[in-house]
């Protein structure tokens, strides 16, 4: 998972950026880069770590320029190496081009060493870097036809900003799988693109519309204009509605909330208990608890709190933090829990290492009972378009019944949101519109079975 932002023609480029990068931390905290255009020299900061570790006023007054686009970076592919940090710049032959991408593409191993065989060199692991090889080597001399060329050869999901000469260009997949949205400085200010909407909220922008699957937008000097790169068939990833997109960003016109409501509503519906109260797990599974509560009629408590200095504890890679992570994050209140039968709500169980650790924190705590319930259906399967899910092995559902799983976490009862509550609780009454592979099997973008070691843990089914 990865956030991405471009702001065209504001005296406060990076500064807003650095802005909008820190509104869409919660999509990736392993690092972050932005590049200015200072008509059309292209200045980069990169580095690890978190939006505002690095970049201080300093190394902002360091980006000069009207545009700049920026990324922040959850490796799901190429590993977690300094030199895949983003946005990528390169040099070709219409001059200075960066890259800023989220996604994953899964023709990506293929591209590359046709690539090399040909004589190319990578200078980083990401795939990202394919996209900027096939434009070179597309024989085009305007940036958008290079562009086209490229992105008829990927194949996967990728939401792209870029920045080149005087442009700003904002690219979306055929199936729009990760979210882009176009915005505007509020009082006819400067044009803005992001990840999520939260982040047109902390710079004042307001929403103008979603970039649309297949659609590369560009904006120059002359004004904006759009280019329809391929027929769109939208599937944009349910889990952003889920876990990813954080509930106050609207997603291709509906409001992740509002989605999460529903969840939850349509959970209680699904899977009722016998209990006191209805908990969340903090933050992820708050609003669907909420849902759950109103529709059940059950009093909502927090009955654990979470330590906000700690970052998502899934999202460290060390697997001994992970485990750690559970009691360094979250905390019982006893008082509300002694003696109580509880619903506890959560998004989504992946390993379920983090259930099993709850479920005895709060039976430690005092809990009579201990009913779990998840926002969303059993993660059957890995996903290939950019959210970081583990291989199939991992994956407790993939080898355990509800039954099994109910045992392994050792909770009262278990119940899951089912794939067609999903779909109604994000507004789709038709299967199509959504990407829900990783619970139901079916992938839009056939995945390669062949992979190289480098992406061997992604591709692993
Ligand atoms: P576990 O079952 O121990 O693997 O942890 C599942 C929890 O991790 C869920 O409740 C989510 O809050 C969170 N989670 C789920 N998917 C992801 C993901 N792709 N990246 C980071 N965190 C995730």
């Amino acid at each position: 998972m990865c956030g991405v932002f471009g702001i065209f023609d504001h005296p406060e480029a990076a500064n807003l950026t650095y802005l909008g990068l820190h509104a869409l931390q919660h999509r990736g905290q392993e690092s972050a880069g932005i590049v200015s255009n200072d008509e059309g020299t292209l200045h980069a900061r990169v580095g690890m770590g978190r939006v505002a570790e690095i970049f201080g006023r300093d190394a902002l007054r360091q980006l000069p320029g009207r545009t700049a686009i920026g990324h922040v970076r959850y490796t799901t592919s190429g590993g977690s190496l300094p030199r895949n940090v983003q946005p990528l710049t390169a040099q070709n032959r219409t001059g200075s081009i960066a890259v800023a991408h989220n996604g994953n593409l899964v023709n990506a191993d293929e591209l590359r060493e046709r690539l090399e065989a040909e004589g190319a060199i990578f200078s980083s692991m990401s795939d990202t870097e394919v996209i900027l090889h096939l434009m070179a080597r597309s024989g085009a001399t305007d940036i958008v036809d290079q562009l086209v060329a490229a992105l008829r050869a990927v194949r996967g999901a990728y939401s792209l900003v870029l920045t080149a000469g005087d442009l700003l260009i904002a690219v979306r997949d055929p199936h729009g799988f990760r979210p882009l949205v176009l915005g505007r400085m509020r009082g006819g200010g400067a044009d803005v693109v992001a990840s999520e909407t939260c982040a047109f909220d902390l710079i004042d922008a307001e929403r103008v519309r979603d970039i649309a699957p297949g659609e590369i937008w560009i904006r120059g000097p002359e004004g904006e204009r759009s280019v329809s790169f391929a027929g769109p068939d939208r599937r944009l990833c349910v889990f952003e509605h889920v876990y990813f997109a954080r509930p106050d960003s609207v997603i291709d016109g509906r409001s992740v909330y509002e989605s999460r409501i529903e969840m939850g509503r349509i959970l209680a519906e699904e899977a009722p208990a016998e209990a006191d109260l209805v908990m969340p797990v903090p933050d992820s599974g708050v609003v669907a608890a909420l849902g759950y509560a109103r529709a059940s009629g059950l009093p909502f408590e927090m009955g654990l709190i979470r330590n906000h200095y700690v970052g998502r504890t899934f999202i460290e890679p060390e697997d001994s933090i992970r485990h750690f992570g559970v009691k360094l994050k979250l905390n019982p209140v006893p008082e509300i829990l002694e003696g109580k039968r509880v619903v506890v709500v959560d998004d989504s169980i992946v390993r379920g290492t983090t259930s099993r650790k709850i479920v005895r924190l709060l039976r430690q705590a005092g809990a009579r009972e201990v009913h779990v319930r998840i926002s969303s259906p059993p993660v059957h399967g890995p996903c290939h378009y950019g959210i970081d899910t583990p291989t199939r092995k991992e994956l407790v559902a993939s080898s355990h019944t509800v039954e099994e799983i109910r045992s392994t976490i050792e909770a009262d009862s278990l119940g899951y949101l089912s794939p067609d509550g999903l779909r109604r609780a994000v507004g789709c009454e038709a299967r199509r519109g959504f990407c829900d592979a990783c619970f139901t099997g079916d992938y839009p973008v056939p995945v390669p079975r062949t992979a190289s070691k480098r992406q061997l843990r992604l591709i692993e089914v």
